[in-house]
Parts: C-alpha cells; sequence; structure tokens
C-alpha cells in the first residue's frame, strides 16, 4: 500500500471520469451485466475446471450478497466433494503431462505478466465487482487490493525463471547438486477480507514455480476469483492448471483439506479452522501445510513520537479495510504521560472518517462483509463495555440499512479483557494505558497470536529493540499495513506459519532434490 494514501486524502478516481453520482451506479449496473450475464466469456457463477466453466455436479447453487444493501448481487454454483475430486483430477493431469511444469520458466512469467497486464486493463471493472461483493471503499479496491494484486503477479513473473538449485561440495569423488522442484497439486483455500489480492498471494508463488492449482474462494466473496479465472485463460495457462472451485468451508474446502492426491495445502483464515485443516491436511496423506491465521497486533504509541503521524497510524491500523484484517493495530498501548492528548486526537479524526456508500471514491470505511460479521463485531463492543471498557467514540451501526459500523475506540482496556484477547476483525481499536515500559514487551507478547507488530517512537534504539523482542512475523516502525510482493508476510505462533510473498514463498511451492553423481 503506497504511503501517501492517508485518511483523508483525495482518491478521487471514479470522479475525475466525471461521473455523477446517478451515472456511477449505472456503471456498475453494467458492469454486472457484462461481468456476469453476458459477456459469454465471463463466466462467473459457475466452477472453473480444466478451463472449462461448469455447474456443481449437484446443480446446486448459492447467494451473493452486497453488504453495503444486504440485497443478492448474483447466485454461484456450490461445489462440493464431487467437484473437488473432478477439479483435482484436471490438476493432477496438467501437472503430470500438461505442459505446464516442462515449460521453459520463462515462458510461465510471461504469462504472468500477461495476467498482471490484463488485471490493470479490467482494473475499473474487477474493483467495483470487488467492492459490491465486499463492502471496502473503491479508493481501496482501485488503489491498494488492485494495485498489489497486479504487482504480485509482475513480481512473481519476474522470479520465475530464478528458482534453482545448488551445487555443494560434499566428500569423495562426488558431484553433488540440488533441483528444485514444484510442490505438485496444491489446494489454495482464501478468506473474503482481500478476495483478489489473496488469491494472487497464493497463485502468483504456485504457478511461478510450475504447480498446478485447485483455489476455493470464500463463499462470502467468490466474484473476483471467478473474473480472475477468465484472465487466467486469456494470458493463456493451459487446462487444468489452475481450477476454481467456489464453497462453503465444511464441504469444499475442507474436501480438498483431505483430499488423497493434493500435494500440499496454503490456507488463509482464522486460527480455529486453520487448526482443523492443518489437522485434516494428514487425514489421508502427508501434504504440507502453510498457515496464514488471525492477530491481534499491538500497536505501541510512545511518548517520544510524532503523535499526528501515530494518531494517522493507529486509525491506518485498524479502520483499512473496516478492520477486517488479520494484521490489525487491534490492541493500541499508549504511554500514560500521552494518553489523554492521544486519544482525544484520534477521537476527533475518527469521528471524521466518512463511513457509507463504498462506491463512492470519498468513502473511507465502507461496509462489514456480512451479518454474521457484523453482529459479531457489536457483540465484542457490548462484551467489552461489560468487562469494563468505555466507549470513546463509535460503538453502533453507522447506517439503518448495510452492515456498517461505525469506527470506534475502547478506552481502559486492560490486557486480560476478551476484546484485547480475541480477535474482533472489525473496526474497533482497544486503547491500553501503560507506564511500565519495561513490562511492555511481556504485554505486548501475552497473546497467542503473532502475525505482527507497530511502534511509534523517534529513539530508533527502542524501535529495533522492539523488533527484535516481538514475537512476530512482521514488525512496522512508525508506519502500518505496509505491504510490498518482494517482503515476506506470515505469522509466528498460532498466527500460523509459512511465508507469503517474496522470495520466501518459493520455499512454500518448491521441494528441493538432492542428485548424487559418482565420479570415479
Ligand atoms: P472466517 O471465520 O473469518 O469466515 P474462515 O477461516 O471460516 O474465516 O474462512 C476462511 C476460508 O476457509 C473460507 O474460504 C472458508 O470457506 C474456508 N473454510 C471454512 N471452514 C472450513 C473447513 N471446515 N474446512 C476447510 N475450509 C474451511
Amino acid at each position: 500500500m503506497n504511503c501517501q494514501l492517508r485518511w483523508g486524502g483525495s482518491l478521487t478516481l471514479l470522479k475525475d471520469r466525471g461521473m455523477t453520482e446517478a451515472s456511477r451506479y449505472a456503471t456498475v449496473k453494467t458492469t454486472l451485466k457484462k461481468g456476469l450475464v453476458m459477456n459469454s466469456q465471463v463466466k462467473p457463477g459457475k466452477l472453473l475446471i480444466n478451463n472449462e466453466w461448469c455447474e456443481a455436479a449437484s446443480g446446486k447453487r448459492f447467494d451473493v450478497i452486497n453488504p453495503a444493501t444486504e440485497t443478492k448481487l448474483t447466485d454461484c454454483a456450490e461445489g462440493d466433494q464431487v467437484d473437488i475430486d473432478r477439479a483435482v483430477s484436471a490438476a493432477r493431469k496438467a501437472f503430470e503431462t500438461g505442459p505446464w511444469k516442462k515449460m521453459a520458466a520463462r515462458e510461465r512469467g510471461r504469462i504472468l505478466n500477461r495476467v498482471a497486464l490484463l488485471l490493470d486493463k479490467h482494473r475499473q471493472e474487477i474493483a467495483e465487482l470487488e467492492t459490491l461483493n465486499n463492502g471496502k471503499p473503491i479508493a481501496e479496491t482501485l488503489h491498494v487490493d488492485l494495485t498489489l494484486a497486479i504487482e504480485t503477479f509482475e513480481y512473481y513473473a519476474g522470479l520465475a525463471d530464478k528458482i534453482h538449485g545448488e551445487t555443494i561440495p560434499v566428500n569423495g569423488p562426488f558431484l553433488n547438486y540440488t533441483l528444485r522442484e514444484p510442490a505438485g497439486v496444491v489446494g489454495q483455500i482464501i478468506p473474503w477480507n482481500f478476495p483478489l489480492l489473496m488469491a494472487a498471494w497464493k497463485l502468483g508463488p504456485a504457478l511461478a514455480t510450475g504447480c498446478t492449482v485447485v483455489l476455493k474462494p470464500a463463499e462470502q466473496t467468490p466474484l473476483s476469483a471467478l473474473y480472475l479465472g477468465n484472465i487466467l485463460m486469456e494470458a493463456g495457462l493451459p487446462a487444468g492448471v489452475v481450477n476454481i472451485v467456489t464453497g462453503f468451508g465444511p464441504t469444499a474446502g475442507a474436501a480438498l483439506a483431505r483430499h488423497k492426491d493434493v500435494d500440499k495445502i496454503a490456507f488463509t483464515g482464522s486460527t480455529e479452522i486453520g487448526k482443523l485443516v492443518m489437522k485434516m491436511a494428514s487425514e489421508t496423506n502427508l501434504k504440507r501445510v502453510s498457515l496464514e491465521l488471525g492477530g491481534k497486533a499491538p500497536n505501541i504509541v510512545f511518548a517520544d513520537s510524532d503523535l499526528d503521524a501515530a494518531v494517522n497510524g493507529a486509525m491506518r491500523g485498524i479502520f483499512f479495510n473496516q478492520g477486517e484484517v488479520c494484521c490489525a493495530g487491534s490492541r493500541l498501548f499508549i504511554e500514560q504521560s500521552v494518553h489523554d492528548e492521544f486519544l482525544s486526537k484520534l477521537k476527533a479524526s475518527t469521528e471524521k472518517m466518512i463511513v457509507g456508500n463504498p462506491l463512492d471514491p470519498k468513502t473511507q470505511m465502507g461496509a462489514q462483509v456480512s451479518k454474521e460479521q457484523f453482529n459479531k463485531i457489536l457483540g465484542y463492543i457490548e462484551q467489552g463495555k461489560k468487562e469494563g471498557a468505555s466507549v470513546v467514540t463509535g460503538g453502533a451501526p453507522a447506517h439503518p440499512k448495510g452492515y456498517f459500523v461505525k469506527p470506534t475506540v475502547l478506552e481502559g482496556v486492560t490486557n486480560q479483557m476478551t476484546v484485547a484477547r480475541e480477535e474482533i476483525f472489525g473496526p474497533v481499536v482497544c486503547a491500553i494505558s501503560f507506564r511500565d515500559t519495561t513490562d511492555l514487551v511481556r504485554q505486548a507478547n501475552d497473546t497467542v497470536y503473532g502475525l505482527s507488530a507497530g511502534i511509534w517512537t523517534r529513539d530508533i534504539g527502542k524501535a529495533h529493540r522492539f523488533a527484535r523482542d516481538i514475537k512476530a512475523g512482521t514488525v512496522w516502525i512508525n508506519c502500518y499495513n505496509q505491504f510490498d510482493a518482494a517482503s515476506p508476510f506470515g505469522g509466528f505462533k498460532e498466527s500460523g506459519f509459512g511465508r507469503e510473498l517474496g522470495e520466501h514463498a518459493l520455499e512454500l511451492y518448491t521441494q528441493v532434490k538432492s542428485v548424487w553423481v559418482a565420479l570415479n
């Protein structure tokens, strides 16, 4: 995400196109018609197996909802075990006998580059679709989700022909070298908070290495992945290399995690389901597993920090994507001497946020993804109040219709309260005052999670000591929620294992073979 993308910034792409509110909706309607119904090439609502769009074997379908209006957007094929079986066998055939694995790595890179170009070409349409389906603001979909998804494919396009083994000096008259081979057929289960971006994080490295894939998007947000399916085919991906099965977790997802012919499973979602996936992955065979799970990140503000920048960072940490971010800075530790000043600045800025129509380019926070999430978040706010926290601002639905929650600041939170221990996955930040800096790292680490952490201070020694001591996969110093396709991302502790993005992600999708050659 671009550092310049700050709350209150002017992101006016749709407006730049000279659109009125009414014509913007008209455009979206056209998009929907074109994308989902009329264009014979794009057939979301179906499963993509072996480069063909097809119905679920059961013929079942499920509704896809627009969370901003609570109305049905469309419906999708409800894949289950039978469809997963079909998709896995297409992926197996493509892996064993198709051209993908044998193709020159550079050619695979070219195809991935074409995917990036096509995503860029259809950026507006996909962003609108994503916003309609997920509820996130169009400014973020366009400038964060789409930009990062495109960059992810570009990055792995460039890496495809740079995956190589090594020669190792061994004892005796032998030549020893390693081959880095693709892991095989990969199952990828992704969540609803960044639907397209999570697909890109998963597909980019898997395809660069020569794996074939069965992708299971979240049931709440399947549309952008289906759009991507069409782009993958247009870019030249051979049949069976990427198969997309929409459907529910306990049926389609579980069938993929259990499948005997899947070599590796990559999962992003809740810690609860991640543990289940890990168990299922060893039921019929011994799949390799990588998990990117929940978080309860500490975001620490010291008195010596630039307080205005820290306020901005605290907001970006928790309100970005409606707080539906696994690395959200949900535990906001504030040094006591600046606690009141900081909170009054935070309150003032939070109350200026524009929460509403996700398709309006001025909107800064959209709708939560589903009624379930909406109710869960409001339930946590009530729980926080019951345990002694008080609401500085927010704490209620933002609009009578749609799953909008006001950006919420709770104060008087202790690290032991439910709101500080469990992942809320919403726009609710828990302010915790601290005086004793020696105990701070212990408190920050006092969580089952370890995905990320933030620190705001002008003292570089303090910042780097914290970066070493905190048990988290990502540390942001005087910034928050920065991402780049080249920088690894993943968790410590119950936030999971394995690193996505960067060169590290290639390790998830390759295995090393050691070859010995007698030289005498
Ligand atoms: P959340 O609780 O935030 O919706 P989940 O972890 O349940 O997150 O969902 C993330 C992904 O995991 C989704 O694609 C979902 O369909 C899938 N999923 C949910 N339950 C299961 C399950 N029992 N087995 C496999 N995948 C599942």
